[in-house]
Parts: structure tokens; C-alpha cells; sequence
């Protein structure tokens, strides 16, 4: 593997970024004192926050450019000082155009997730990635909908969601879909209802791409610590662990969307405790 790039038998996939996000403790983990902390201070920023990569990444399969996630999206004036809105930036500095990109991927419909999907001109939307088809779960797209949840669970979706229903441009992945011949769907609820992971099979190896199943890699030790973004903690503690124990299990190589770029790594035992061991 070299710097921002892991490779999958004939699948490559590029770590992108969108910036970063930083959070106070109590914000983002609002049920977990902050003293439960102090063996982790290691895993987070040096002010002791919860900082956060925005990845999106770009995966080479069957021919085909996919996007996974499309960060938070342009930075208004007002917004805090961290460095976000980078995305199309980051497409220019590695020679890629938003036109070659043929999907979409959403992991789930969270702002920090569809950010760039949509552009507003004259009054209309379209489609930043002007060749792409979009995918999300159906699960999402009617949780999205649900007006108890939409201001505070996805309150970009009114732009950056649902006007892509009519541009005509929605793929619904629904349980495990194939995206291409080495790209699968796995549901793994909990974060939101129809939060997807992304299985990758190509000859004879794998990865998984965990959208947001892990916030910080304290939850590979702590993995019944949720956050405030979880919607359903039960459901996202039982999706995490039985994730992590197949990560371990089948020594998979995983990308994570809010892990320290590039977000590559795998679960490792040792001495009876797993790590996560970046690539
Ligand atoms: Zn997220």
C-alpha cells in the first residue's frame, strides 16, 4: 500500500478528505464521564477533543470510479474554524474530475456524509458529480422523510438528498446489493436504521469499507461506547461488535470514513486485547 492508497486484488481505493471535525467529549459522547477517558488520551487531538477525518473514498472496481461519501460540504462563512469544505480541492490535487465519477455510495444520510452530492444553480439542483448514479439504503431514505427526525438527525437532506429523487438519480441498495461484480452492501444498523457497510471481494481478497460504525479507535476497546450520533445504541453496540469480531476473525483490512487518514487499518490481538493497526 502506498501513502493514500489500499489496494483489493484488482480494487483500489484512494482515501480523500473533506477536513476534519472536532467535538468536546461531553458533545460527542455525552454518556461516558470523562475520566473513562484517561487511558485514551493517545486517541484524541492534542486539546483532548474528538477530531474527526471527513474521508470520502474513491474505489477503482469493474472500471467504474465509485464515491463513498461525499463529506460535509461546502463551509458556510460562520462556520467554526476547522478545515472542511476541502473535498473538491482534494479531487483537483490528485488529478481527478467530479465527471468521472460514475456512483455515488452514501454509508448512511447523515449531513457529514452527503455534503457534496448536490449544487444549487439558478434556483435548481445538480448533481456535482455530473455522470454518477446515486446509491443509499432504503432504510435511510424513508428515515430522512420522518419529519421527528429530520431537523435533528439529517437536516441537509432537504438539499443534498432529496431533490436527487427528481433528477432521477437514486439507486436503492436494500439488504446485501451488488454495486459492481467486487462491491456488496451489508446492512449494519444501529448509527441509522440503514446504515451500510461496503463488502469488497476481488480475486480471492477482501476489505470493508465501515462507514460509521467506529467514531474513534477507544471503541475498539470500549465497543459498547456509544455516541450521541448513534440513533440506536443497542442496535449500533450489537452492529460494532459483531463487526469488529468478523474484522478480527477474518484479518480483514478495513477503510473508516472518521478514522485518522487515510482510515486504513485492521483489528490485531495482542496479549488478549485488540487494536486497531493502521495501514
Ligand atoms: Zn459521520
Amino acid at each position: 500500500m502506498a501513502g493514500n492508497v489500499m489496494t483489493v486484488g484488482n480494487v483500489s481505493i484512494t482515501s480523500l478528505s473533506d477536513g476534519l471535525l472536532e467535538f468536546d467529549l461531553c458533545n460527542f459522547f455525552p454518556s461516558i464521564p470523562e475520566e473513562n477517558w484517561q487511558p485514551y488520551r493517545d486517541h484524541l487531538s492534542r486539546e483532548g477533543k474528538v477530531s474527526f477525518n471527513l474521508a470520502a473514498f474513491l474505489i477503482r472496481s469493474d472500471g467504474k470510479n465509485i464515491l463513498v461519501d461525499t463529506g460535509l460540504g461546502p463551509k458556510p462563512d460562520d462556520a467554526p474554524e476547522t478545515p472542511w469544505g476541502e473535498l473538491l480541492n482534494d479531487f483537483q490535487a490528485h488529478g481527478i474530475s467530479p465527471g468521472e465519477i460514475d456512483a455515488v455510495v452514501m454509508t448512511h444520510l447523515h449531513r457529514d456524509h452527503v455534503g457534496w452530492n448536490l449544487q444549487s444553480a439558478d434556483g435548481k439542483y445538480v448533481p456535482t458529480f455530473p455522470n454518477a448514479r446515486y446509491w443509499m439504503s432504503r432504510g435511510d431514505w424513508e428515515a430522512c422523510h420522518d419529519p421527528a427526525l429530520v431537523e435533528g438527525r439529517f437536516p441537509n437532506a432537504p438539499q443534498c438528498v432529496w431533490p436527487l429523487e427528481d433528477l432521477g438519480l437514486i439507486e436503492f441498495m436494500e439488504g446485501e446489493t451488488q454495486i459492481t461484480s467486487e462491491l456488496t452492501s451489508l446492512p449494519s444498523p444501529g448509527h441509522t436504521p440503514g446504515h451500510m457497510s461496503i463488502v469488497i471481494r476481488s480475486q480471492g481478497e477482501s476489505a470493508l469499507v465501515l462507514g460509521d460504525v467506529l467514531h474513534n479507535t477507544a471503541q475498539v476497546h470500549e465497543q459498547d461506547w456509544v455516541s450521541r450520533a448513534d440513533m440506536d445504541a443497542a442496535q449500533a453496540r450489537a452492529t460494532r461488535g459483531s463487526l469488529l469480531d468478523r474484522m478480527e476473525q477474518e484479518g480483514l483490512p478495513v477503510a473508516a470514513v472518521h478514522l485518522p487518514a487515510p482510515g486504513f487499518g485492521k483489528i490485531v490481538r495482542l496479549e488478549g486485547r485488540r487494536y486497531w493497526q493502521s495501514l
